[in-house]
C-alpha cells in the first residue's frame, strides 16, 4: 500500500506508562505511520519524540474523535490500551468507539500481547 497509514493511540490513565513502553521499544514500526491520539496519551507519547497529532483529552472528546475519523475512513488501526479495573466517565465514548472498529473492520488492539500481534502482521508490514 503506498499511502501513508494512519494509527490511533490511545490509553487510560493505568495504562499510559505500558503504552509509551509500547512504542519506545517500537519507536522505529510505529515512525513508518501517521500516528494521531487523545490528548494526554499524546503529550505522553511526544515525550519520546515520535510525532503525534494531539486530539482532545478522552474525557473531553477524544475518544468520539477517533470515532468520527474511523468513520470517515482516516484510521486504519486503533491501539487503545483500556484500563479493566477502572471506571471512566466517557465510557458511553469509549463503547462507541470500539463499536466503530467493529462497523468499520478496523483492527483493535486493547493489551500489549494483541499490539504485540499487530505489529507482526502481514497486513502492516511496509
Ligand atoms: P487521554 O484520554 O489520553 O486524554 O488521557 C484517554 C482516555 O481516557 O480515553
Amino acid at each position: 500500500m503506498s499511502q501513508v497509514q494512519t494509527i490511533a493511540l490511545i490509553a487510560h490513565d493505568g495504562k499510559k506508562d505500558a503504552l509509551v513502553e509500547f512504542v519506545r521499544i517500537n519507536q522505529v514500526w510505529f515512525e513508518r505511520f501517521a500516528l494521531v491520539g487523545t490528548g494526554t496519551t499524546s503529550g505522553r507519547l511526544a515525550t519520546l519524540g515520535v510525532s503525534i497529532e494531539r486530539l482532545s483529552s478522552g474525557p473531553l472528546g477524544g475518544d468520539a474523535q477517533i470515532a468520527a475519523r474511523i468513520t470517515e475512513g482516516a484510521i486504519h488501526a486503533v491501539i487503545f490500551f483500556r484500563d479493566p479495573m477502572g471506571k471512566h466517565p466517557h465510557e458511553p465514548d469509549i463503547n462507541m468507539l470500539l463499536r466503530q472498529c467493529d462497523v468499520h473492520n478496523i483492527p483493535l488492539a486493547t493489551n500489549v500481547a494483541t499490539a504485540s500481534l499487530l505489529i507482526d502482521s502481514r497486513a502492516f508490514k511496509i
